[in-house]
């Protein structure tokens, strides 16, 4: 298949890769980042996209893909797919869906979990909204990018999953991290603390799969300094969307709002920026109360 890649960063080199040695001719285009191997520059991200069947965007946030969209959607072919697999606001999810169908063309929101190791290995979950001819277009991309792919709802749709999904990671990687801090200050060894709750009712995948405590449970970024990962920055931004979505939808996410708070001053007013998310947990074993 023609495919045009836009955002060839630490996320969109990997997944272009992939699309090429799997036989796809993939046309690439950044700013800034060098193409893969097997994929061509375009000089520019319309170029990218003439005449290709797919064009996927892997770029930082909504504003960026609406100007990106805005640049390609006039240049694709009727009846092409833009699908977005950036992580952005649900409002530019579903702007972009409405700009691409009265310009003939099909858009999907299609965000990933499995950061770059899943890229990488072509093992991301993808998470999608939009038209079913749509999915059904990408669905042999989402296979070789990934291991699973679920088709959400409309347009909006994906971004909604994977707002709610890293609103429950943030929520409970404060959780899973400050209960440690309590548990080391009431004098209980963390193996012991992992060896409990992993096999209790307090178990959660930042506990069981990426315990934030260094020499603990499976290998996790806690035992490379916290070197991300998944960055408490990027964590961060999810949880913006996330309380973004819920004061358009009123809807009341306390706990969201809180973890929104706590990682907002961890990175702007603390050592957090450049570290892994689940670096909260030495944020928290140094502080008391106060
Ligand atoms: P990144 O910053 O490494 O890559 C983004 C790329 O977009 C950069 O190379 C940049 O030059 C390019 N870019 C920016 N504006 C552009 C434009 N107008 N035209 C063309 N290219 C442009 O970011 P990343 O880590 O690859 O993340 C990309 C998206 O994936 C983000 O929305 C992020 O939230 C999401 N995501 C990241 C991870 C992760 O672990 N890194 C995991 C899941 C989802």
């Amino acid at each position: 298949m023609k495919i045009g890649f836009i955002g060839l960063g630490n996320m969109g080199a990997p997944m272009a890769a992939n699309l090429a040695a799997a036989g796809h001719e993939v046309t690439g285009f950044d700013l800034t980042a060098p193409c893969p191997d097997g994929v061509t520059r375009a000089v520019s991200a319309a170029e990218a996209a003439t005449g290709a069947a797919v064009v996927i965007t892997m770029l930082p946030n909504g504003a960026i893909l609406r100007a990106v969209a805005a640049q390609i959607l006039p240049a694709m072919d009727p009846g092409a797919v833009l699908c977005d697999c950036s992580t952005v606001d649900v409002e530019s999810a579903r702007q972009v869906a409405a700009d691409a169908a009265a310009a003939g063309k099909s858009a999907l929101d299609a965000p990933v979990s499995g950061g770059t190791g899943g890229a990488a290995a072509g093992t991301l979950t993808f998470m999608v909204g939009g038209p079913d001819a749509a999915f059904a277009q990408a669905e042999p991309l989402f296979s070789v990018m990934g291991q699973k792919a679920v088709h959400c709802g409309d347009a909006g749709a994906g971004q909604a999953a994977k707002i709610c999904n890293n609103m429950i990671l943030g929520v409970t990687m404060i959780a899973t991290c400050e209960a440690f801090a309590l548990a080391d200050k009431l004098g209980l060894d963390r193996q012991k603390m992992f060896d409990v709750v992993s096999t209790s009712s307090g178990y959660s995948w930042t506990m069981n799969a990426y315990c934030p405590a260094p020499g603990v449970g499976p290998k996790s970024p806690a035992d490379n300094g916290y070197k991300p990962g998944f960055a408490s920055e990027l964590m961060l931004k999810d949880l913006g969307l996330a309380q973004q979505a819920a004061i358009a939808a009123d809807a009341d996410t306390p706990m969201g709002a809180a973890a929104l708070e706590l990682y907002r001053r961890f990175v702007e007013d603390e050592d957090g920026r450049g570290q892994d998310f689940s670096a909260m947990l030495p944020r928290f074993a140094t502080k008391g109360r106060g």
